[in-house]
């Protein structure tokens, strides 16, 4: 299956899926890998919670024991974090329920702004108390070390508390675990901040998480739009209100990270704001971000001083949604009328704002997108499109210049692992094109044997032999293997001919699920569509008349291995040669001569039978 890469921007797909062997790749980013690699990459899981992932998903029960004692530390160090903050979570919720401060300030508070208890309930809302220590001494009692406590920020030190006197909200991440608390004072003491967020921690990334989106991601999907608000109640109370697709960019301005979440589930995003200076302003804010994601914006103005709580309050649902859909502006129309109104005629003002239009306009990635833009916004503006045109080509062309250069960087880094360097050392070497003929290639096409028809029974003559084709080679190269250029290659094998000793089978699943990193690169390599359709071509073949490579790997073993064989023999003989002639010119002992000669002789003959054979006998049949 073919189609659009989940993890680079693309038009063209070039992202490939085999169900049947299990892995995917990339030919536009390289990125390629089995099925926990997938979900460890796109839904940023480690290698243990993809297992559990899927261990869940098909009710399958896990045993589980830790490999590295680094790795299990590090795990042990997270899911404490999880517990941790599962235990403030509950705790506050108690707080809130259980405690008279929690339910006469906390619990008023949100039903004061018409929250549900259903809701209260299924977004996690809690209470801080005012004393301090509360929260600390209840961990430590239930047997939490400080330590984590620090490091989640919920105490900064011993017998304290970070949160106090606040109405807490629990951020999920997207498998619906607490990641952090954000804490809003009700105090109205302007010294003290309104709103407190849990600091960044092992398990919370700010830039990469988005209020809400735990319980949006099924809707946004769904309604195939994503509506971005302010706040915490912004996106509790429209999801109470049937509208579930929201979610908030507490905390932070918009980050690339951010958007590339909302990505994975829509192309469409609506920013409702507040009626007000800052209320755009902040709208503004990473905006062009998500047009450089070739998504689109629509921004939504809420009345001066209401915002999108007070707003849907007052007009119910059902007008809510009428009001949202029917203001819906395009982002870039809007900033044109926006900044036309604000310059006036100021000549100067105008160039300005002008220079901003332009450099927004020159995000869009769509060709078509980009000129109906500019064919508007020239009369919007009463500028002549060409000048719109040509401006913002200037920053397109740098734009793209910037971008070739990082990706050039990018591919030279690819290339480099494409050719699966096991040895640092001989990185500079392998970045060029690899010869057909080299060393190099002949390893590397046994190798890919190996994978693919290692345990095919080896056919001579028509007829089955005794061995599989692992054997075979494996038998033939014994006396080889030191001689390989690249060990990648002579570990395949060698690892291939003890599985099938092992077990009598040898599954790609083998190799494309191994532990070793190369090896399993090298294996998806070998698996994916794209590098099977180039083996066709090379053969020269047309798809059409040859037969199946299973049907030719035993001939395909023989003549790479054969010619393998024969390169090595080529470079021993070279290596003779020349001694003899060093030895001839410095008038050696005889003895020495003619034993030199003895072995050059010796090569020669194997030589001549080997390409004899070669030529006579392994020719494909097409
Ligand atoms: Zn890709």
């Amino acid at each position: 299956m073919i189609g659009l890469c989940p993890f680079h921007n693309e038009k063209t797909p070039s992202f490939t899926v085999s169900p049947g062997k299990n892995i995917y790749k990339c030919f536009g980013c390289g990125k390629g890998g089995n099925s926990i690699q997938f979900l460890m990459e796109h839904e940023q899981l480690t290698f243990p919670e993809s297992i559990r992932f899927l261990a869940k998903r098909y009710g399958i029960e896990l045993e589980e024991t830790a490999t590295s004692e680094e790795y299990k530390e590090e795990q042990k160090l997270n899911d404490s974090l999880y517990v941790v903050n599962e235990f403030a979570n509950e705790y506050y919720q108690k707080m809130l329920h259980e405690t008279d401060e929690g339910k006469s300030i906390g619990l008023s508070y949100f039903k004061k702004r018409g929250f549900l208890e259903s809701t209260i309930e299924k977004f996690q809302l809690g209470y801080a108390n005012e004393e301090n220590g509360h929260f600390y001494k209840a961990a430590i009692k239930g047997n939490f070390k400080k330590e984590l406590l620090f490091e989640l920020g919920l105490s900064k030190r011993e017998n304290s508390d970070f949160f106090r006197s606040r109405v807490m909200f629990s951020i999920h991440n997207l498998s619906g675990k607490v990641v952090g608390f954000g804490g809003r004072t009700l105090s109205e003491n302007k010294k003290i901040p309104k709103y407190l967020n849990s600091p960044e921690s092992q398990i919370y990334n700010k830039r990469k998480s988005l209020y809400g989106l735990y319980f949006a991601k099924k809707a946004i999907r769904q309604e195939d739009e994503c509506i971005l608000v302010e706040g915490y109640t912004d996106t509790i109370a429209l999801h109470q209100a049937g509208i579930e697709n929201v979610v908030a960019s507490s905390g932070t301005s918009l980050t690339i990270d951010q958007i590339k979440l909302i990505k994975r589930y829509t192309d469409n995003v609506k920013v409702l704001y507040d009626g007000d200076q800052a209320g755009i302003k902040a709208a503004m804010r990473g905006m062009n971000l998500i047009l450089e994601q070739d998504m689109n914006i629509k921004l939504v103005e809420l009345p001066d001083g209401e915002d999108p709580d007070s707003y849907l309050t007052k007009l119910g649902t059902t007008a809510f949604k009428d009001y949202i859909d029917k203001e819906a502006k395009d982002f870039i129309l809007f900033k044109v009328q926006m900044i036309s109104e604000e310059a006036g005629n100021d000549p100067i003002q105008k160039t300005k704002l002008i220079k901003d239009i332009v450099e927004t306009i020159a995000k869009i990635p769509d060709t078509i997108k980009r000129s109906a833009y500019i064919q508007q916004c020239s009369q919007m503006l009463e500028i002549r499109e060409e000048i719109l045109i040509k401006e913002s080509n200037k920053i397109i062309s740098t734009d793209i210049r910037r971008k070739r250069l990082k990706a050039d960087r990018q591919k030279l880094q690819s290339q480099n692992e494409d050719v699966f360097i096991t040895d640092k050392k001989v990185a500079p070497k392998q970045v060029n094109p690899i010869q057909a003929d080299s060393q190099d290639y002949q390893e590397k096409d046994l190798a890919r044997i190996a994978i693919l028809y290692g345990s095919l029974p080896f056919i001579v003559e028509e007829e089955e032999s005794e061995l599989v084709i692992i054997e075979f080679m494996f038998q033939n190269l014994s006396g080889y293997f030191d001689q390989f250029k690249n060990d990648l290659y002579s570990t395949i094998i060698k690892k291939a001919h003890d599985q099938y000793n092992e077990s009598k089978t040898l599954e790609t699943s083998f190799f494309t699920n191994h532990e070793n990193n190369e090896i399993r690169n090298y294996a998806i390599d070998i698996l994916s569509p794209k590098y099977f359709m180039a083996k066709w071509k090379e053969k020269g073949a047309g798809l059409l008349t040859q037969k199946d490579p299973e049907l030719n790997a035993s001939r395909d073993v023989e003549i790479s291995l054969y010619r393998y064989i024969l390169k090595l023999l080529n470079i021993q003989l070279e290596e003779y040669s020349r001694k003899l002639k060093e030895q001839t010119q410095e008038s050696s002992s005889g003895e020495n001569v003619i034993k030199t000669l003895q072995i050059v002789q010796k090569l020669q003959q194997e030589r001549a039978a080997l390409s004899k054979h070669i030529e006579t006998n392994l020719t494909y049949k097409i």
